[in-house]
């Protein structure tokens, strides 16, 4: 018999609380694998763990995720209907980005929950999330564009963290953030992803 989905990300859940797969797990207190539908349509990916994910094991739980919740809530969207998640599960310390060998580490979990989840959109926030996606270009050029890529949706913000920094880019996340039930519902059509041969690997992503 196939295996619930549910089953499936608790698996995987479980396989990431002791992965070893690169430094990062000597230094935090607890793996953040991420939370919310095994059906969910949209799919936040963030950067990795900050000192509140670490201690509670959740992601986005502190001040940037409060800002996050407030973002679904204004767009109509419920935590629970999305799935949220980060590019490395375990916290990288004082809230440095994750290293390149870090990330590459820790993507095959990211492919595995995408897979299961078969989400319609994949929403990158951030940098370091968007990187995966969409090799060689800058947040600030591609930020509030929806990608096709694959069969599904790119479509990469702002972190939150970065519009508590700044209310530009508050400004921006906002009105990027309103065109998401658009872009769920089909009404708002991607472009396609220019993909140049050696930016194969983003594809096996999604
Ligand atoms: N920032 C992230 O990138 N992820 C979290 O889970 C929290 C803050």
């Amino acid at each position: 018999m196939r295996k619930k989905k549910e089953e499936l990300l608790s698996q995987i859940g479980r396989v990431i609380k002791t992965c070893h797969g690169c430094r990062l797990w000597r230094t935090a207190n607890h793996a953040v694998p991420g939370e919310g539908s095994a059906n969910a349509k949209v799919m936040f990916i963030g950067e990795g763990p900050g000192y509140h994910e670490d201690k509670l094991g959740r992601p986005f739980v502190g001040r940037a995720g409060n800002l996050l919740d407030h973002l679904l809530v204004q767009n109509g969207l419920k935590r629970d209907d999305v799935f949220i998640t980060n590019v490395v599960k375990h916290r990288p310390s004082e809230n440095r980005a994750p290293m390149k060998d870090e990330a590459r580490a820790c993507v095959p979990y990211l492919q595995q929950q995408i897979k299961i989840i078969n989400p319609k959109v994949v929403v990158p926030l951030g940098r370091s999330a968007m990187e995966i996606f969409i090799k060689g270009k800058l947040i600030s050029d591609v930020h509030g564009q929806a990608y096709k890529v694959g069969n599904r949706v790119v479509f990469p913000i702002y972190h939150p963290a970065a519009a508590l920094r700044s209310k530009t880019v508050l400004e921006i996340l906002e009105k990027d953030f309103r065109n998401l039930p658009e872009i769920i519902s089909g009404e708002l059509t991607p472009r396609e992803l220019e993909v140049k041969s050696d930016n194969e690997n983003q594809l096996k992503l999604v």
